[in-house]
């Protein structure tokens, strides 16, 4: 009777009949596995595919298209950034942005309104001065303004204590869940397997380089395999022996009312993280940064939350003062030790990739790093800026900053 009921349950689970939800049955063997996928995953397994074809790819999710940070974001995606590889990397993410919505035959609701940056203390106002020369120097058209300046940009602005502004017109707000679906179908249509509701337990090993994963509906044999967990990286990096040091962070974000549209850019607060913009539906979405969030994988609304963004936001729009939240959700960063993504093969284990800590801009950095990370597992060739961002900066002692990171 015990044998049958194992014989039972054995055939059950392998063809996928597990808690309502149906799995088709995995490949024994592949070229690539991706484990999450979310748009560093998804935006990865596209561009192998369309640009580097006859691959095996295979990309297994633990939850649900969209369930992770990339289907709880603000959308935000700018070129203003304090370093030059991120200025860089930016435009072209900003490009491709533009350009998803024709090429996937989806659309995104991208909305080039720009980003205002508002600086409220000297250290800020210098870092933002220094920001701008240098964007200017790559060619963006940013303006340093001040606090009146930025007050004809958004007239619903409180000038006081704004010491320096900085604008960018070509900086631009999407909806994030069409990216997520549009790399999903695509990567689809060009071959790639994308299995759902697919945990990855643990990568396997041979001689020290990868041999593929173990899941929930069984192993899969794999010579690379791609780590975008996103904040849950680090857990299945430790799976393999190797020390990730990036945490897991919950960050809030609401929703109100729609408003009839007044809003043109994102505004966003270097000191204290603050930042909103208006969709197209007319809602107020934005966040603030709490410091005192302790770091954990807890997904939970709190009204601290909406204390602090409401005082924040009042502050910066008294306009605002009467605004009623409609939704309030939160998602996880990959929080980076120094604010900067963890990217590329891990030296002790060949076969072995990150696409990690990106924390609050990886929405908007994924086409350019998939297309990169893409061309890294065909060719082997390191594209830049991957060398800075390896995972073997930690040990080396070469950590980088960057000055424009919001919440
Ligand atoms: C509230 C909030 C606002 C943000 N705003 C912005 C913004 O305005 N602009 C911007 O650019 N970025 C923003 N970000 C950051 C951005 O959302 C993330 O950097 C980006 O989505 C990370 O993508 P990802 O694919 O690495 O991770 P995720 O989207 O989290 O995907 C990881 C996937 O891995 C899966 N997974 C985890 N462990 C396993 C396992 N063991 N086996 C199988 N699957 C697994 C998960 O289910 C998940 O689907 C924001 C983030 C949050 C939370």
């Amino acid at each position: 009777m015990a044998a049958s009921t194992t014989s039972w349950f054995a055939r059950w689970k392998s063809c996928g009949k597990v808690s309502g939800v149906s799995v088709p049955p995995l490949p024994d063997a592949v070229d690539v596995v991706i484990v999450g996928a979310g748009i560093m995953g998804l935006a990865t397994a596209y561009h192998l595919a369309k640009e580097h074809p006859r691959r095996r790819i295979l990309v297994l999710d633990a939850g649900y298209l969209c369930g992770g940070a990339s289907g709880r974001n603000g959308g935000g995606v700018r070129a203003q950034w304090s370093s030059e590889a991120n200025v860089t990397l930016m435009r072209e993410s900003l490009a491709m942005c533009k350009e998803f919505a024709h090429e996937h035959r989806i659309n995104t609701w991208f909305r080039q309104g720009g980003y205002l940056f508002l600086a409220r203390d000297d250290k800020r106002a210098q870092e933002l001065t220094q920001s701008v020369e240098l964007q200017r120097r790559l060619g963006l058209g940013t303006e340093l303004v001040d606090g009146v300046e930025a007050k004809r940009i958004v007239p619903q602005l409180e000038p006081r204590g704004v010491l320096a502004a900085s604008f960018n017109g070509g900086d631009a707000v999407v909806f994030p869940w069409p990216f997520v679906w549009g790399y999903a179908e695509g990567a689809r249509a060009l071959g790639v397997s994308i299995h759902t509701f697919c945990r990855v337990h643990a990568v396997e090993t041979s001689g020290g380089a990868v041999s593929g994963v173990v899941t929930e509906h069984g192993s899969v044999r794999a010579p690379v395999v791609v780590n975008a967990c996103g904040a849950y990286s680090p857990e299945l990096a430790r799976s393999i022996g190797v020390d990730l040091p990036t945490k897991p962070h919950r960050h809030e974000i609401c929703a109100s009312e729609p408003l009839k549209p007044f809003l043109g850019p994102l505004v966003a607060e270097l000191g204290n993280g603050l930042y909103f913009s208006q969709s197209t539906r007319g809602e107020i979405v934005g966040g603030i940064g709490n410091p005192k969030t302790p770091e954990g994988t807890s997904q939970a609304s709190s009204i601290r939350f909406l204390a602090l963004y409401s005082r924040a936001l009042i502050t910066a729009c008294p306009a605002l003062s009467s605004l009623k939240i409609q939704r309030q959700w939160a998602g996880l960063y990959d929080l980076s030790p120094d604010h900067a993504p963890v990217v590329g093969p891990v030296d002790e284990r060949p076969g072995f990739y990150l696409v990690s800590g990106f924390m609050g801009h990886g929405f908007m950095m994924a086409p350019a790093v998939g297309k990169r990370l893409a061309r890294l597992l065909a060719t082997g060739e390191t594209p830049a800026p991957f060398d800075a961002w390896a995972h073997r900066r930690f040990k080396l002692g070469t950590t980088l900053s960057e000055a424009m990171i919001i919440g």
